[in-house]
C-alpha cells in the first residue's frame, strides 16, 4: 500500500519519523525551502545590494545551497550570486565535481570562479597529503580552503560566503566540538560578528538533514558528487557520524535537538568567550588572531 502525503493525500515520497509527517513530492520540496527561508531570516539578514558568494565544491550540499538562493535571490537585481570553487589538486577526485560546478553555474546563469592550491600555495593536495600523515590531510586540506575562499570572496566584494552544511554536519560539529571541550570553535560555529578581513558565513542547510538535501538535490536534478576524497579520514567525525545516526533512528529528532540547544547556548558563549579581534598576519597579510596566521604555519613559511 502506498503511503499518502499529511497534506494532501498524494503518494508520499518521504516520511519525516521527526516530525511523524509523510510528505508528497510538492510539500517535501516546500518544506525544504521553507525551513531554509526562515533560517536565512533568522540567522542571517540579507540586506539590499549584498554579494552572495557560494562555496562550492559540486557536491549536492553545496549544488543545493546555490540552487535555494538563486530561486530565493535569482530575480533580484540588487543581489548578486557568484560561486567559488577551489580545486585542491586531487586528481582522482576534484575535476569531476568541478565540471559538475560549472554546469550548475552555467545552467542557472550565475558567475563560477574556480581557485588552486597550485596558483596560490604553489603545491596540490596530492603533493602535500603524502607528507602530513601524522595530522591528516584535511586538517591541511580544510584550513588552506577556508582561507583561499575567505580571500577569494574578499577580493570580489562579497558580504557573504555561504557554504552546504547541512544538519548533519552542524550536529556531528558540535558533538565533536564538545566532545574534544573545544569552546573557541563552538563560538566560532554561532552566526558570527562582522569581523572586518573576514566574509559572514551563512549556512542556509543548517536544519536541513543530510538524507533530505540528497532528496531535494535527487528530484532537481542537481549533481549528488560522485565518489570521496582518497584522503578523507577524518576518524572521530566519522565515529560520532554513526553514532549520531544510530540515536537519530532510536531517538527521531537528535540531531535537530542539538542544534536548537547549540542556538539557545551560543549567545551566552559568545558573551562569555568573545571573538578575539582580528589582525593581519606578517606574512601574508590575511586577517588572522595571531602574528601568523594558520595557512602560513602550515605552508611552514613561518620558519
Ligand atoms: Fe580536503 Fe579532507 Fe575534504 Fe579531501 S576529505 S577534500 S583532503 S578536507
Amino acid at each position: 500500500m502506498t503511503l499518502k502525503c499529511d497534506k494532501c493525500n498524494k503518494d508520499a515520497i518521504i516520511y519525516q519519523r521527526y516530525s511523524g509527517m509523510h510528505l508528497c513530492r510538492k510539500h517535501f520540496i516546500e518544506d525544504v525551502e521553507r525551513k531554509i527561508k526562515l533560517t536565512i531570516r533568522k540567522h542571517y539578514s540579507i540586506k539590499r545590494n549584498e554579494t552572495i558568494a557560494i562555496g562550492l565544491s559540486g557536491g549536492k550540499d553545496s549544488s543545493t545551497a546555490l540552487h535555494i538562493l538563486h530561486r530565493i535571490f535569482g530575480m533580484r537585481p540588487d543581489i548578486r550570486l557568484v560561486g567559488i570553487s577551489i580545486d585542491e589538486g586531487i586528481e582522482a577526485y576534484r575535476p569531476r565535481t568541478i565540471k559538475s560546478a560549472r554546469e550548475l553555474t552555467d545552467e542557472l546563469g550565475v558567475e563560477l570562479i574556480v581557485r588552486s592550491f597550485r596558483e596560490e600555495y604553489g603545491k596540490t593536495m596530492d603533493e602535500i597529503a603524502p607528507m602530513k600523515r601524522e595530522k591528516g590531510a584535511c586538517s591541511y586540506c580544510g584550513v588552506l580552503r577556508k582561507s583561499l575562499l575567505n580571500k577569494t570572496a574578499l577580493e570580489i566584494g562579497a558580504t557573504r560566503l555561504a557554504i552546504g552544511h547541512n544538519l548533519d554536519d552542524e550536529a556531528q560539529t558540535i558533538l565533536l566540538n564538545h566532545l574534544k571541550g573545544d569552546v573557541s570553535r563552538m563560538v566560532r560555529m554561532a552566526p558570527p560578528d562582522e569581523l572586518e578581513g573576514l566574509v559572514l558565513r551563512m549556512k542556509p542547510l543548517r536544519q536541513i538533514p543530510e538524507k533530505e538535501v540528497a532528496l531535494y538535490a535527487y528530484l532537481h536534478g542537481l549533481p549528488m558528487g560522485s565518489g570521496s576524497c582518497p584522503y578523507a579520514h577524518e576518524a572521530m567525525r566519522r565515529e560520532i557520524r554513526a553514532l549520531l545516526n544510530d540515536l537519530e533512528v532510536r531517538h527521531p529528532g537528535t540531531k535537530y535537538a542539538l542544534l536548537s540547544g547549540f542556538d539557545k547556548i551560543s549567545g551566552i558563549l559568545g558573551r562569555e568567550y568573545p571573538q578575539e579581534g582580528l589582525s593581519n598576519c606578517s606574512i601574508c597579510g590575511q586577517a588572522c588572531t595571531a602574528d601568523i596566521c594558520q595557512t602560513c604555519k602550515l605552508l611552514g613559511k613561518s620558519g
